[in-house]
């Protein structure tokens, strides 16, 4: 297939993005790496009239760190986050995922802008910014506003984000003391989009009190899902092998309905979603041990 007729623009600066977007409103997308929006063109599921491509924005990929924050560049693409040792230092649940994003030659071109615009639920960064509490920062010609990541995505490849709007910038917040992390998810094959996937993030204090436990979960809803039944039944209590089981079972069973398709049926998902759950957690609380 080849994409519906379009009007190409490559500007050279976010300003003059910025201001062909407002031009053209819902009829102009901005392209990134291209590796989900290309697609979707060649089979004519999107069919914007204006392209504005945002590659000759150098200044938008970058990794820096701040005093309370890590923010990192929208067209910072997926291999430079994967080979980056500021981001295994600085944000190591980033760096534990990143090889399970898609395969090597689409993260050489694939852009952490672009994976967290397209709001693909089996998409894993989306869930690790959820996990990770981060913000986007999102620009338009006339404003720029900052969203949290629990408030961004609204819904199957749908976003809070307006037509004109850029996202700019991802901030991570800098973890205040340790932190233990984990990934890890089920795919038919290595490099597949995930059939369920888990991001979690803990702490516990000194005297082994669990202080955080996030559960960002990947492809079981039409958004990734945040579980509140982790945190509701670990935050407070020393974990134990017992607590982390049934914290996990009632994630599954409670914070979401999976969808079936031809490659999981809903049970099946939830089935991945408990057992997923309670391994990520365990990886998660025994990284702290280790530290
Ligand atoms: P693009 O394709 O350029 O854009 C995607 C959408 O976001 C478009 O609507 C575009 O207008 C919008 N957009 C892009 N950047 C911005 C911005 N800065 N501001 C506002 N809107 C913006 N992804 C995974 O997470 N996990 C996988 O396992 C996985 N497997 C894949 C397998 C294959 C075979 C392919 C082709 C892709 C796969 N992907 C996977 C998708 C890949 O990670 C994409 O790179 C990513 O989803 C989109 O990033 P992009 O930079 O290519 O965005």
């Amino acid at each position: 297939m080849k994409p519906a007729p379009f009007e190409y623009f490559c500007p050279a600066t976010l300003d003059e993005a910025m201001a062909l977007l407002a031009q053209n409103g819902s009829d102009a997308k901005p392209l990134a790496g291209g590796q989900s929006l290309v697609p979707a063109m060649n089979f004519r599921l999107a069919t914007p009239a204006v392209l504005v491509d945002l590659n000759a924005l150098t200044d938008l990929a970058h990794i820096t760190v701040g005093e309370d924050s890590i923010r990192i560049g929208a067209m910072t693409r997926h291999c430079a986050l994967e080979r980056s040792a500021l981001v295994a230092r600085e944000l190591p649940l980033v760096a534990q995922t990143m090889p399970f994003v898609a395969h090597a030659a689409i993260r050489a071109r694939g852009t952490i802008g672009g994976s967290l615009a397209h709001a693909d639920p089996a998409a894993e960064l989306p869930a690790v910014m959820l996990a990770l509490r981060a913000t986007v920062k999102l620009q338009s010609r006339d404003a720029i506003r900052f969203v949290p990541a629990a408030d961004f995505f609204t819904g199957l490849f749908s976003t809070a984000m307006d037509p004109g709007e850029v996202l700019t910038e991802v901030a991570v917040p800098r973890a205040r003391g340790r932190m233990g992390y984990a990934f890890d998810e089920i795919s038919r094959r290595r490099g597949d989009f995930a059939l369920v996937g888990v991001a979690a993030a803990v702490a516990v204090d000194a005297s082994g009190t669990c202080t955080t436990a996030r559960a960002a979960l990947v492809s079981v809803a039409d958004r990734p899902i945040l579980s509140e039944q982790v945190s509701r039944a670990l935050v407070g209590q020393r974990p134990s092998a017992a607590l982390i089981r049934d914290a996990a079972e009632s994630a599954a069973s409670t914070d979401i309905d999976p969808p079936g398709d031809i490659h999981a049926s809903s049970r099946y998902r939830r089935r991945l979603a408990a057992v997923l759950t309670r391994r990520v957690l365990e990886r998660a609380f025994q990284s702290l041990e280790s530290a």
